[in-house]
């Protein structure tokens, strides 16, 4: 029995993990939940799973779950730091870290520094601090076992494979809403069409991110951290079916992909069950329903996101902190109707030529360059 701390528990992620841990009551059982603002879902979540300990991060929001958790056996705790201070209980086993953008980086770490495995699906740890990130879990003997779809396809075509025998990491993706629309078109989209992706149902932030392709890019950054590549071993290719989750190509030329309906379930499941595989019922893939496959190089001049995230990965220090920071303030302006859908990555871009560039960041450095950037970012979004 694997005792789980799901942080970010009403989010997509999070709701989709509790939906693979019900289906397996003799395999995992929930030890902690925590929640941003959700206070409802939490709850519902709270009386039926029954972890011994819940954390939400609004410390406003504490009296309405204590009040309605107060005949059950558990402990209610407020903000941010319960929640990095409850990953460390010695009653966990396994944190499956799924809340949003950088408020995922300091539990994380505390994580990492207790030993606890870690099923990571926040990206944006890694992003910012994967250099760190990385060296704890070392240190600590953290092991760190990815639920990003296209990680998880990378790391099952790895098992039983030596590590000096990679050449070629080849991400998937999905090219999002507005593959293959020129720059006139993609002046004009909307909030609206920019939240509707074609394959993946996910939360607002990712959605914007897949769009942009801002959240490929974060991937590229995270398969560095994740699997100790090389930048330039690193490639991206268009396959908007979103089946092939991703690849590696061999020394020998030899090519694994591991492929799937797109549904986070397996993933996750793949994740919390590893190193066994688990029976499940959900739907299978069909060759006969896709007749094809289809592949294309990224077009980089217009979604210049992805662009930065391989300058900023060849560049190292804080870049990639800079650039997660600033995307994160241009997604919520342009999911608020404040700036256009070009506006995000050029604003992206102007953060990361303005703030100093730090060679070999420590945890501190990260927090002072989330926060300048962030300060950066919303002065030029009132320009
Ligand atoms: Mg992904």
């Amino acid at each position: 029995m694997k005792k789980i701390a799901l942080l970010g528990s009403t989010g997509s992620i999070g709701q989709q993990t509790l939906d693979v841990i019900e289906k397996n009551p003799d395999l995992f059982s929930v030890e902690v939940l925590t929640a941003n603002n959700n206070v409802g879902l939490l709850i519902e979540q709270a009386l039926k799973f029954r972890p011994n300990v819940v954390v939400i991060s609004n410390e406003n929001k504490y009296h309405l779950v204590k009040d309605a958790l107060k005949d059950e056996p558990v402990k209610v705790y407020a903000g941010c730091d319960a929640i990095s201070q409850v990953v460390e209980m010695g009653s966990i086993d396994t944190v499956v870290t799924a809340m949003v953008g950088y408020s995922g980086l300091l539990p994380t770490i505390r994580a990492v520094k207790a030993g606890k495995q870690i099923a990571l699906a926040n990206k944006e740890t890694l992003v910012v601090a994967g250099d760190l990130i990385t060296r704890l879990a070392v240190e600590n003997r953290s092991e760190i076992l990815p639920i990003d779809s296209e990680h998880s396809a990378i790391f099952q075509c790895l098992i039983g494979e030596a590590d000096d025998s990679v050449e070629k990491i080849i991400l998937t993706c999905s090219g999002g809403p507005f593959h293959g629309k020129n720059r006139e078109e993609l002046e004009k989209v909307t909030v609206r069409e920019a939240l509707k992706h074609p394959n993946w149902d996910m939360g607002a932030k990712i959605t914007i991110d897949s769009a942009t392709l801002m959240n490929k890019g974060f991937e590229v950054i995270e398969a560095k951290w994740l699997f100790g590549v090389n930048p330039e071993q690193i490639e991206v290719v268009v396959h908007p079916q979103s089946i092939i989750h991703s690849m590696v190509r061999f020394c020998d030329g030899s090519i694994k992909a591991q492929l799937g309906l797109p549904d986070m379930r397996f993933p996750i499941q793949f994740a919390l069950g590893y190193p066994f595989r688990i029976k499940n019922t959900l739907q299978r893939f069909n060759f006969a329903d896709f007749s094809t496959f289809t592949f294309t190089t990224p077009d980089t001049k217009n979604f210049r996101n992805l662009a930065l995230s391989f300058e900023a990965l060849n560049k190292g220090g804080n870049l990639a902190c800079v650039l997660n920071a600033a995307n994160e303030v241009s997604v919520r302006a342009f999911l608020d109707e404040k700036i256009s859908f070009l506006d995000i990555a050029k604003i992206n871009e102007q953060v990361m030529e303005k703030i100093p560039f730090v060679k070999n960041p420590e945890l501190n450095d990260y927090m002072e360059t989330d926060k300048a950037a962030r300060i950066y970012a919303e002065e030029m979004i009132r320009k």
